[in-house]
């Protein structure tokens, strides 16, 4: 089978990384998870005080990016799980301060050539996974395979709460819900990488289907890409 890159993109809490590690899991491939690159920028940026309410130093925020180094190692059950400065990050950036930043952070351009490039060269040898917002559209527009995907507000704001409780996060169901809205208001309106939908991505609403339909309609995929 030859390798390919396949690239995810779509709103926020659609389930692309949980379908985006099964498929790597099944096809051997690497997984990144750029969301939770952009989330270590941002904490990082909370953490030496670059933001205050909301407002950003962006300045201060660029001139320090050459300090971070973001990289992923792996956790319990094989995952991988996002380092900053070496440091393991991952409850840190996936709780509600760093979600309510990260929109801002991720809109600001040196951020996204910072992060861009490094995600460029984890490609270079293909057979990767990687989801975000501008994966398909910026990252890597020659992806053999394309996916968008998408789901009812109310289902992905249920998920995402499920998720946050448990992990043992105290969070309020109304506000895991605007949090989602911005982000993706935010996400689809700004004027670098915005999320689109590319013409050539195929479009994947998983409202109602279960992980294993979703990753068998991947894999089928996949296997007429790769068969040809
Ligand atoms: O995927 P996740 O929801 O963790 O991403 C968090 C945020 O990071 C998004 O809401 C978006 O602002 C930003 N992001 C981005 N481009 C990517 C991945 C994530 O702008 N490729």
């Amino acid at each position: 089978m030859i390798p390919i890159i396949i690239a995810i993109d779509g709103y926020s809490s659609t389930g692309k990384s949980t379908l985006a590690k099964s498929l790597a899991k099944v096809l051997g491939y690497t997984y990144i998870d750029t969301g939770a690159m952009y989330r270590a920028v941002s904490l990082h940026a909370l953490r030496e005080g670059y933001l205050e309410g909301e407002d950003i130093d962006v300045g201060s925020l660029i001139s320090d990016l050459k300090s971070i180094e973001i990289s992923f190692v792996l956790g319990q059950e094989s995952n991988s799980v996002v380092c900053l400065n070496g440091q393991q990050v991952e409850s840190e950036i996936r709780g509600m301060e760093v979600s309510n930043c990260v929109s801002r952070v991720s809109a600001i351009s040196e951020v996204r050539c910072f992060l861009v490039a490094q995600q460029q060269a984890m490609g270079v040898k293909k057979a990767l996974v990687m989801d975000g917002r501008d994966i398909g559209s910026v990252v890597f527009p020659e992806a053999e395979l394309k996916l968008f995907m998408t789901a009812s507000e109310e289902i992905r704001a249920q998920r995402r709460y499920d998720e946050l409780l448990a992990k043992g996060d105290e969070v309020d169901f109304e506000a895991v819900k605007s949090n989602i809205i911005e982000r993706d208001y935010r996400d689809t309106h700004r004027e670098v990488a915005p999320l689109i939908q590319t013409k050539d991505a195929l479009v994947l609403d998983n409202s109602s289907l279960t992980p294993k339909e979703q990753l068998d309609w991947v894999l089928e995929k996949v296997r007429q890409i790769t068969s040809i």
